[in-house]
């Protein structure tokens, strides 16, 4: 596979941020109120919510931010990485919107992680929410450079602990994570699908990405949703991400469309489809009216030419030590 780095410039964030910005709206929302209202086509505007404009984002782009900057600020060092994610989380707690709906694992934790507890024990025991999972993309983004494949598995995982302490969300954030990856080199539906069942096929989140995967095709989107669940477990919001991609892997409008008009956390799911999608086919598939009004572009822009320059030079170095922190997790 070849890797094209230049490709993912902006893709990946923007996409999210788009995506974020469209599901923000239904998340509330029932389907029936949904389909009411916006009818078989589904939302395809921004709208404003919560007293916030349209093209605004919420907490999944806030948080999705602090991983990036995390990464940006991360030594070579697995501790280093740890304390990164920590004081980003951190961050986020004492500066986040509460208009943006933030999850309550990640304020509890958060919280926590503002007093100084250390990320290792921050983590709310048992949390299988989709906060670990909806903004680690930058850490697939990041590890496009990377020469080996469990640094990304690992680096996934240490940024799910410090707030989400569980095997499925950790599992949860290291096959988004490969998602991002695979999706910006280009692997099709099909080959990403095989290759996480190669490696993580008796996972839960192994057996719901398949079944996003054979319910592609299925002509009631509405029924496939209802069978792969809501996206508020981590488990579900990766697999409903994922079928929204697989339904349409060329267009990048139908597959936010179709995971911002759904029943649950559609502003995740359409959050976590904008990064894959946005990996896969490249800044110019994001329609030209969501790119002009999305929230911070310009800000999502930097960070991802910051992110990418700093993987760079990050990679050309052979001593890093968090892959095998990452391996006992
Ligand atoms: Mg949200």
């Amino acid at each position: 596979m070849s890797r094209r780095p230049s490709d993912v410039r902006g893709p990946v964030l923007i996409g999210s941020a788009v995506g974020d910005a469209l599901g923000a709206p239904t998340e509330f929302m029932s389907l029936p109120e949904i389909r009411a209202k916006y009818g078989a086509r589904g939302i395809r505007e921004f709208e404003g919510f919560r007293g916030l404009p349209a093209g605004s984002w919420t907490d999944d782009t806030e948080m999705t931010i602090a991983v990036a900057w995390a990464l940006i600020h991360s030594g070579h060092r697995g501790d280093d990485m740890e304390d990164a994610f920590g004081h980003e989380y951190a961050r986020w707690y004492m500066t986040h919107d509460p208009r943006r709906s933030p999850g309550s694992t990640c304020r509890r934790a958060g919280q926590d992680l503002a007093r100084g507890v250390p990320p290792r024990l921050a983590g709310v025991a048992g949390s299988t929410g989709c906060g670990a999972v909806m903004r680690v993309a930058p850490v697939g983004l990041f590890h496009l450079f990377s020469p080996t494949p469990g640094s990304l598995i690992s680096a996934a995982k240490i940024s799910a602990y410090p707030t989400h302490d569980s095997v499925e969300a950790r599992m949860g954030a290291a096959v988004m994570a490969m998602l991002i990856e695979m999706a910006a080199q280009h692997w099709t539906a099909e080959e990403a699908t095989r290759r996480v069942q190669e490696n993580y096929g008796g996972t839960a989140v192994g057996q719901a990405l398949r079944k996003a995967y054979d319910l592609r095709n299925e002509p009631d989107a509405d029924a496939a949703y209802a069978q792969i669940g809501e996206g508020w477990d981590c488990t579900s919001a990766v697999a409903g991400a994922w079928f929204a991609f697989c339904r349409s892997p060329s267009s990048f409008e139908e597959t936010v469309v179709s995971a911002a008009t759904t029943q649950g956390d559609s502003d995740s799911l359409a959050s976590m489809a904008g990064a894959i999608s946005g990996a896969y086919n490249g800044l110019e598939a994001i329609p030209e009216r969501w790119r002009n009004k999305v929230e911070g572009y310009n800000m999502l822009s930097y960070l991802s030419d910051r992110l990418l320059d700093r993987a760079a030079a990050f990679w050309d170095v052979d001593d890093t030590d968090y892959e095998s922190l990452g391996e006992d997790l």
